[in-house]
């Protein structure tokens, strides 16, 4: 008779019952960590919630571009209607005048901030000009007055301040210049 026992063995080492012949080892892994209920409970809600903003298009990675603050702000922003024209829900509020002279504003600097004011610009510019808005008016006056000095945008301020310091100084005081460092 032999006395089996598995007394001394290495942990995951047995004889086999009656024969004592070894067994293969068997691998006791150690167990992973438990997580905790609290973790599990955060982390699917999270989850959970941002799947269902995306779902709802709530969330927008991109966003939305709003022509008018020149913001981006998320799709909620913006009405149907808004998504298509790029304004936002806040901007769609304003009086469509005030709305009409931002835009215009920003065409008449990106006239400005072209390599070249061509003579479709100009022509849009002369509409411009007849503005009932002053500051719109007199801002497509000024780029007039450059683009026939300088319808280049390339040194286009040293020849002003060479030529015209009168326009320089304008395009200093209405901000314009700053198309230039565009
Ligand atoms: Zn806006």
């Amino acid at each position: 008779m032999i006395l089996i026992t598995n007394q001394g063995l290495p942990p995951g080492l047995k004889l086999k019952p009656k024969t004592g012949v070894l067994l293969p080892p068997v691998i006791i892994a150690s167990p992973e960590p438990p997580i905790q209920e609290t973790d599990l409970t955060e982390y699917f809600f999270s989850q959970a919630l941002l799947n269902s903003n995306v779902r709802h298009k709530k969330v927008n990675i991109m966003g939305h571009y709003c022509r008018i603050c020149g913001s981006t702000k998320p799709n909620e922003k913006f009405s149907g209607k808004g998504h298509r024209n790029h304004v936002c829900k806040e901007c769609a509020k304003m009086p469509k005048e005030e709305r009409d002279a931002i835009e215009q504003e920003v065409e008449i600097f990106g006239f400005l901030s072209q390599s070249n004011i061509s003579k479709k610009n100009i022509s849009r510019l002369n509409i411009l000009a007849s503005s009932p808005n002053e500051h719109i008016s007199n801002l497509a006056d000024i780029v007039i007055e450059v683009a026939k000095v300088k319808p280049h945008k390339k040194r286009r301020l040293k020849v002003l301040e060479r030529e015209r310091r009168d326009l320089l100084h304008k395009l200093r005081e209405t901000g314009l210049i700053y198309a230039h460092h565009l």
